[in-house]
């Protein structure tokens, strides 16, 4: 980790480009250690609101559909669209620009500027002028830029770039904000509330208003049929900047473009619900430009006739609609929703999580789109968690673009011949060997956890001798504060074959379907009794269940970028299950993350027709298969697990993976144990912050636990109401995060179950 002398004097400008990688580490400690109270509690407000607002729509999956399939056929029709808004645009008597480049769109707004003679600009609701740099380029030109959100007047005050994509200063408190005003303004007036502050900000504001020659805005949506512009805001301030003075330019990316005014229906649903969890904000606007009403002429002037330039910028994005993964950015509607449901984001914010202009999970694919690829660096925060997909009004698959990213990102590396004997001794694809060797490392864990789990008692010894924990972190990158769990004398495979196996077909109930246990490898190498608890579990309700053997499942390969190792994983698992796949077998699959594979990720590393097999079967967590079972067939299962016969008691602390929780399958596990009797207390929060290797990466560690620090906080609130709870948690992650910031053992539900069978 990179040496900061204090990282509080870090200003966000100086860690805006991450192309340096210790200017994203720098940003890590900077906003540790600066914003994250301000960034958690504004993003967790955002996110609990939208939970509850998206919950009160029947139609939500619907109008997610719908947005989706808008934004598809319009960046597939893109060109003629752009064509149809030329000539709607002109026959409202406005302008029109197709900006190729930043420089070209700056170029434009500038000159259209200086032939008014504008020496005052009035300008808001636009993330696009950042990352074009217009303000740098028009205060060159000595036009003065007065930025009219809040938010982004803060920033203007402060000289910083946006650490959100709609509440640009979300990083700041109160009490900064009071602070940077008081230094900057040199004033005693009395600035200690909110409303001290915005009536302060807003009669700076109004002077600018008034005196404003133009009015720079953006536009959320544009159509194309008519040239109307969609604002969506809460402030009130771009209706003043696009109707008050008599210069209206309009900037939009060109992805902004729909057919029609009719398409604004479903995304005026879905924005504000989907960025702060409103019904609708305080001002939604469809403007039709330039306006008929003449503008606000200050006393004594005469009022200039109107004008309307809209600017549309390209910018890199028509290289974007080209390729075939990040073309999905494009559908991206600016809500946040993926900002605010991401841990690692909620804990940082999007001075970390971000670059020059966009930021979270999302952000990397803008980066990379309009600027340059090393500058998305920060997307190696997306931990490929999923927690944000089910979130995303137009279901862009942002752990996939993020996954592409890295790739990318991987061979840009140079090659070496370290780097590729590694990756030959590891198994990884002959392409990714040019990947870091602390990623082919994590990519291929199983190579190396099979063979510690050979010698279990020597590895352990091994690995906690602080020269070889030294040794690791210098090679491999793996932080040697990180706690690592002991490899067990046997895998799970082993134990299982060491079985009797008469067991499973003497206690199997006619009519009730068989089971594949999938023995994935961090069960099979890290918890095989784990794994046999679920199986004791299965085989309660009277399934009849058969082990895997254990294969890669490409998880751990496709989280470091490396596609093509993880595709070929994949592939040779997929050969494993075609069988069982073919005769209808339940899948049972223990590790969430694993389970998130085959549900969703396994459609970008499959071919079409064995992904169609996929898409098709049973993947289920065993407690999901066991409440199906159960209900299915009438089993009560309070008789078979009495909570009251656990030696661990009754009283729980339950934390479902995050992966577990997007593939719709955490509820079981809770509902199961409380039939069973248990007193059930639940997490709350997205991730736990280890998310698989993430948390044993020396560059991540502090992040991981910082994330972590909220759900060590859920449970000791829980106890503190009322003593001591067992911790239980389903993901290997999770298990191991609980213990580093808990100290103690972590249960997993089967394991809680069968303790319950004596
Ligand atoms: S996949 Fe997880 S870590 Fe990545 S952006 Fe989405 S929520 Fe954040
Ligand atoms: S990617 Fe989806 S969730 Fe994220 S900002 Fe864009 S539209 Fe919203």
């Amino acid at each position: 980790m990179a040496t900061v002398v204090n990282p509080a004097d870090i200003n966000p400008r100086q860690v805006a480009n991450k192309s340096d990688k210790k200017a994203l580490l720098d940003a890590i400690r900077m906003t540790l250690s600066v914003q994250s109270p301000a960034v958690r509690r504004n993003t967790q407000t955002f996110n609990r609101n939208r939970y509850a607002a998206t919950a009160l729509l029947p139609d939500y999956n619907e109008l997610k559909d719908r947005a989706r399939q808008i934004k598809e056929s319009a960046i597939a029709h893109l060109p003629d669209l752009l064509r149809q808004l030329e000539a709607s645009v002109r026959a409202n008597r406005g302008h029109f620009y197709l900006a190729k480049t930043a420089a070209d769109a700056n170029q434009y707004i500038r000159d259209v500027l200086v032939g008014h003679e504008a020496k005052l600009v009035v300008k808001g609701k636009s993330i696009t002028s950042e990352e074009i740099k217009l303000n740098h380029a028009l205060e060159a030109a000595g036009i003065t830029v007065a930025e009219t959100d809040l938010a982004e007047f803060i920033l203007q005050v402060a000289d910083e770039q946006p650490s959100h994509i709609i509440a640009p200063a979300l990083h700041y408190s109160r009490e900064r904000i009071t602070a940077l005003f008081k230094r900057k303004f040199s004033t005693d007036l009395p600035l200690d509330t909110g409303e001290e502050l915005t009536k302060f900000a807003r009669e700076k504001l109004r002077e600018q208003f008034i005196a404003a020659d133009a009015g720079i805005s953006g536009a959320n949506l544009i159509a194309a049929d008519s040239g109307s512009l969609m604002l969506v805001e809460s402030e009130g301030n771009i209706r003043m900047t696009t109707t008050l003075p008599p210069l209206h330019i309009a900037i939009a990316g060109i992805e902004k473009v729909v057919p029609s005014r009719t398409d604004f229906g479903t995304f005026i649903e879905l924005l504000p619900r989907s960025g702060t969890g409103q019904p609708l904000t305080s001002y939604v606007s469809i403007l039709h430009p330039p306006l008929k009403a003449p503008p606000f002429a200050a006393p004594g002037k005469m009022a200039k006739p109107r004008q309307f330039h809209l600017v549309l910028i390209d910018n890199g994005r028509s290289r974007m609609r080209e390729n075939p993964v990040l073309h999905e950015a494009l559908y991206c509607i600016r809500c946040s929703a993926c900002l605010n449901s991401c841990a690692n984001f909620e804990t940082v914010g999007g001075h970390a999580f971000g670059g020059e202009t966009y930021s979270g999970g999302i952000g990397g694919s803008w980066e990379a789109g309009t600027g340059k690829l090393l500058n998305a660096r920060f997307s190696e925060l997306c931990t490929g968690c999923s927690r944000c997909l089910p979130q995303c009004p137009v279901r862009i698959d942002i752990p996939w673009l993020n996954e592409n990213l890295r790739q990318r990102m991987n061979f840009e590396q140079p090659r070496s011949a370290a780097k590729s004997a590694f990756g030959v001794m590891t198994g990884s694809v002959r392409e990714d060997r040019v990947a870091p060797l602390q990623k082919q490392f994590f990519a291929n864990y199983h190579v190396f956890a099979k063979a510690a789990t050979g010698f279990a008692s020597l590895a352990n010894a091994v690995t906690r001798l602080p020269s070889m924990r030294s040794l690791m972190e210098n090679v491999v990158g793996l932080d040697r504060r990180r706690k690592l769990p002991p490899f067990p004398p046997k895998t799970w495979e082993q134990l299982y074959h060491d079985q009797p196996q008469r067991a499973a077909a003497s206690i199997a109930k006619p009519g009730i379907p068989a089971v594949l246990m999938f023995a994935d490898v961090f069960t099979n190498y890290g918890s095989p009794e784990r794994g046999m608890a679920a199986i004791g579990v299965l085989r309660e309700v009277g399934l009849n269940v058969e082990l895997s053997p254990s294969l890669p499942d490409g998880r751990a390969a496709i989280s470091q970028g490396m596609i093509a190792t993880a595709r070929q994983q994949a592939n040779a698992l997929a050969e494993m299950l075609a069988p069982y796949l073919e005769k209808g077998t339940i899948i049972c699959v223990l590790q969430p993350s694993v389970l998130a594979m085959f549900h969703s990720d396994y459609a970008h590393l499959l071919d079409a027709a064995r992904w169609k097999k996929f898409a098709h079967a049973r993947f289920l967590e065993p407690l999901q298969a066991v409440l199906s079972i159960a209900k299915e067939h009438g089993t009560d299962l309070s008789q078979i697990f009495r909570a009251s016969k656990s030696p661990h008691g009754t009283r729980v602390f339950y934390h479902s993976h995050c992966q577990q929780r997007s593939c719709d399958a955490a509820w079981q596990t809770v509902e199961i144990l409380r039939l069973c009797g248990f007193d059930v207390v639940t997490s709350s929060v997205e991730c736990c912050g280890m998310a698989g290797s993430f948390g044993y990466k020396r560059e991540y560690y502090e992040l991981s636990m910082a994330v972590g620090e909220d759900l060590f906080a859920q449970v000791r609130a829980a106890e503190q109401q009322g003593g001591a709870r067992t911790l239980v948690a389903s993901g290997t992650s999770c298990h191991e995060q609980l213990w580093a910031g808990m100290g103690r053992e972590v249960m997993h539900p089967v394991e809680l179950l069968v303790s319950t069978l004596g």
